[in-house]
């Protein structure tokens, strides 16, 4: 029986051949012929690698900027200027890629990239990302630190690049007109000034290199993950039309800012008042002068020539991120639990308290969810699989975490805090 074993694409006997691949009942194929399908699919493009349908990509319905400030609404609580300037910026660099040809073939609009500067965690990743989502344009989330680690910075624009492009479903159209949120941007800025080091070569080399990608360049990236080799796929991304967003929090820039205001103010010997400001709003005062003063060099700034300030986040704003944004973070924990069958709900008084043990640590936003989810480790691991149909959260259960979890410096600046804000409404 196995000597009548054959190819049964060549009709070689299975003796002629060094292997015979077995497949369903009564079909075989043997190495020379996967060979010969192997050499005619490497001679083909791979259609799935490059979509090129995607020549007219175009933003769909391009929302107004109104509409686009609007939605930002729904998901980011606060930061009203940022929205409001971002809106404006994002609608005018796509207006800019789909309408001005068509209606001025003479005027060349320029390109502007954002800046959105303001302390961590007040929302400036969520805004950039809320904002692609709302456009349907692919989105990554690049680290301006890992440009400067690197020395030279080829290999991670490439991969930033890379990263734009896989999202884009490898459609090189697509990423062409993407969104790429470039973190810790002051991060790489030469050291300040004010400071008075001497001057962080390294991080100015890092910001020459980001001019041409900021600006508009060709690079070649792969199509496909992994280490370069000769013969890889490649593509060409040109960077003209990506819109950069830079995000940093300038740590140390709200005292330029200051300086600079009090200075103004007694030159021009005007009510001393003027010179102080609001600390949490203090990003609002931010201008180019204070960015150079800051270590960003002249040439970038003039390319992210749209500033979006971020205020720091009050206890209030804190207690509102934890219940009203569309995707609020106790709206997460309430659907999870939903899915078991538990209703969840938060008394008033929890997600205060909640807020106010956030405000200890200076990273805003971000330490609400790692104290919720702490907070409900247990019932998360009980409920499931119980007979349990209803968890209330209550300030008691967050001063039990309090007393497992906070150093006992922040239960005694916790204890001096006065709790004079009402509690919200959920
Ligand atoms: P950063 O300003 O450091 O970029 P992020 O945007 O990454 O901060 O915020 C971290 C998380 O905190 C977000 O995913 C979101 O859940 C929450 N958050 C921060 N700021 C806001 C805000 N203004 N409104 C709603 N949620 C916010």
């Amino acid at each position: 029986m196995t000597n009548t074993l054959k190819c049964s694409f060549c009709h070689k006997s299975h003796r002629d051949v060094q292997r015979l691949i077995a497949g369903p009942p009564g079909v075989s194929i043997c190495d020379e012929c996967v060979r010969v399908c192997q050499a005619v699919l490497s001679n083909q493009p791979d259609e799935s690698a490059v979509d090129s349908t995607a020549e007219d990509f175009t933003v769909r319905d391009l929302p107004p900027p109104t509409a686009l400030n609007a939605t930002l609404n729904d998901f980011v609580i606060e930061q009203n200027t940022a929205k409001k300037i971002i809106s404006v910026a994002v609608y005018n660099h796509y207006k800019r890629l789909f309408r001005s040809s068509e209606t001025y073939p003479d005027v060349t609009i320029q390109k502007t990239n954002i800046l959105i500067a303001g302390p961590t965690g007040t929302g400036k990743t969520l805004i950039a990302q809320t904002l692609a989502t709302m456009l349907d344009v692919p989105f990554t989330i690049a680290d301006a630190t890992a440009l400067t680690e690197s020395g030279y910075v080829g290999d991670d624009v490439e991969s930033m690049l890379f990263r734009l492009l896989q999202v884009a479903d490898n459609d090189v159209k697509k990423a062409e007109r993407g969104i790429i949120y470039l973190d810790e941007i002051d991060k790489i800025s030469r050291k300040s000034e004010s400071m008075s080091i001497t001057r962080d070569v390294s991080g100015e080399g890092v910001q020459q290199a980001l001019l041409k990608i900021l600006e508009g360049t060709e690079v070649n990236v792969p199509l496909k993950a992994g280490r370069k080799h000769p013969g890889q796929e490649m593509v060409t991304i040109n960077t003209t039309h990506i819109l950069f967003i830079c995000g940093g929090a300038f740590h140390g820039i709200e005292s330029i800012i200051q300086k600079r205001l009090a200075h103004r103010a007694m030159g021009f010997m005007t009510d001393s008042s003027a010179a102080t400001v609001d600390d949490t709003r203090i990003f609002e005062h931010l201008t180019t002068d204070d960015l150079l003063k800051y270590g960003i060099i002249p040439e970038l700034i003039g390319r992210i020539s749209v500033i979006a300030p971020m205020q720091a986040l009050s206890e209030a704003n804190l207690a509102r991120i934890l219940i009203e944004p569309k995707n609020a973070i106790l709206k997460q924990y309430q659907a999870l639990m939903d899915m078991d069958g538990v209703a969840l709900s938060f008394e008033p008084a929890a997600v205060q308290r909640i807020a106010k043990v956030a405000t200890l640590n200076a990273v805003g936003a971000r330490a609400l969810r790692s104290i919720v989810e702490r907070i409900m480790m247990d019932h998360m691991y009980h409920c499931p699989g119980s007979d349990r149909t209803a968890v209330t959260i209550t300030e008691a259960d967050v001063q039990i975490y309090e007393a497992a979890y906070l150093s006992k410096e922040d239960q005694a600046r916790l204890a001096r805090s006065a709790d004079a804000l009402p509690a919200p409404v959920l």
